[in-house]
Formats: C-alpha cells, structure tokens, sequence
C-alpha cells in the first residue's frame, strides 16, 4: 500500500491540513487559534444593542479586564438617540462611561428601535468585528423582549461562524425580566472590586433614568453573587465551539 492521503495529511502537519482542505484562514491564524491565549494582551469586545447595555451586563468585567492592562471595545449597535434625547447626547454620554472603563466605544451605524438583520447586514457587521481581532466578543441573550438586543445576538453569532469561531463567545444579561429572559449562566466573575467603576458608567448614561435601571441591574449582580460565592457577580453563559475559555484570566468559572 502506498502512501495514503492521511498519512500525507498527518506528516505535514496544519499547513497541509489548512491548504487541503481550503480554509479561507491563514496558517498563522490557525495556529493562533490553537493557542491558550493566557499571559498575554487580550482584545475584547462587548456588544450591545444601545449604549450603556455593555456597561450594565458587563461593566464590572470589563473594569477587571481594562485593569489587567487588557484591551477592550464596547461595540454599539446604534447611537441610542430617542426623542428627545439627541445622538450627540448619548454620544457623549457614552464616551463618558468608556473613558470611566478605561474602555474605547464603538459603534455599527444602526438606528434605534429599528434594528435591521439581512444578508448585508451580516456581512457588514462581521467586518466591524473581523477588523478588531478580538480574542473574546461578549453579547446580549438571545432571549430579551428587546428587539434590538436580540439583533445585535444574531449578528453577532453570525460573525462568529462567518469567521470561522475564532474568538470565544459568550452571552451577558440585562434586566432580567424586563429585558433577559431564562438565563442560566455557566461562568460567574467578581466584580465586588470594581462594582463602583461599574456604577459609574452605568450613571454616566444619565438621561436613562440609571436609578431604576441600576438598581435592577445591582439585584441581579447581588443574586449572581450569591450563587457564584462572591459579594457582587456578572455572569455569563460561554458559548458551545469556542476555542478557548480566556474568561478564566479573571479567576475560576
Ligand atoms: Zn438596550
């Protein structure tokens, strides 16, 4: 018997494997992907349907990364400008909370309350993401009754697969019951430490009423840190296929 096409797969490693079977990657991506990125930079992005969900689900995270030297992005589907409140507002407010973070917003150019999901819209936001490089991409459950946050899941996910589930993904909530709908995380964080970082970008979003939706979100950051063993929790769910689990530069699950 000759030399089989495993055995020629086998012998000459990734390289044969990325070209035979045409992976639309390079063999330097591959090898990337393979690798624990632990101990050094991360790149994180946190997506969100509207300024100021990024900050709320994950603010204390993102603090806790943002302090470790790590670089991170709060990727907005659109401005949230909603009469009254104007886009140059929220711009601000949002830069504010960013700034507070140590964080750089972002945004994808949709409009609020009209969120559009299509084939361009697939493509053009996996660009957005692809260009960032990130090793992590956070984003909305995909069960909240609001549209939007819904939207900027499917697209998200969408960029995922479209580039080949070369970051990990995972799933933050937002006022739950009013937003996030049967969330059962599988990851939990301590943000004890950074809780009033957090608070304060949450309030830098000051024309959308941060006393009630803060203390919401407080509860929900108590009861995850009754579960996860900690004084103040942000949780989140990791998505099947990820190729690493760089949450854990944070502590255990
Ligand atoms: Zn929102």
């Amino acid at each position: 018997m000759g030399v089989t096409r495993r055995d020629v797969l086998i012998g000459a490693g990734g390289l044969a494997s990325a070209l035979v079977f045409g992976a639309p990657v390079a063999v330097g991506e591959v090898q990337a992907a393979s690798e624990q990125p632990a101990g050094r930079k991360l790149k994180v992005i946190v997506a969100g349907g509207h300024p100021g969900d990024p900050e709320y689900g994950c603010g204390g995270t993102v603090a806790r990364f943002t302090s470790l030297g790590h670089e991170v992005v709060l990727l907005y589907l659109n401005d949230g400008a909603w009469p009254p409140t104007s886009a140059a507002i929220r711009i601000a407010e949002a830069k504010k909370a960013c700034e507070l973070l140590k964080a750089r917003p972002a945004y994808a150019g949709q409009v609020n309350g009209h969120a559009v999901v299509d084939n361009g819209h697939y493509e053009e936001y996996a660009k957005i993401i692809e260009a960032e490089k990130p090793d992590l991409v956070f984003t909305q459950w995909p069960i909240d009754n609001h549209r939007d946050h819904r939207a900027i899941t499917m697209l998200t996910y969408d960029a995922w697969r479209q580039l080949q589930k070369r970051f990990s993904l995972y799933y933050y909530e937002v006022s739950d019951g009013e937003d996030t709908l049967q969330f059962s995380p599988t990851h939990y964080v301590d943000i004890s430490e950074t809780e009033s970082s957090k608070r304060a970008a949450c309030y830098a979003h000051a024309s959308q009423t941060p006393d009630r939706y803060y203390a919401l979100q407080d509860q929900v950051a108590a009861f995850r840190g009754v579960e996860g063993g900690y004084k103040r929790a942000e949780a989140f769910v990791l998505q099947l296929q990820s190729p690493h689990d760089p949450l854990q530069v944070l502590g255990r699950p």
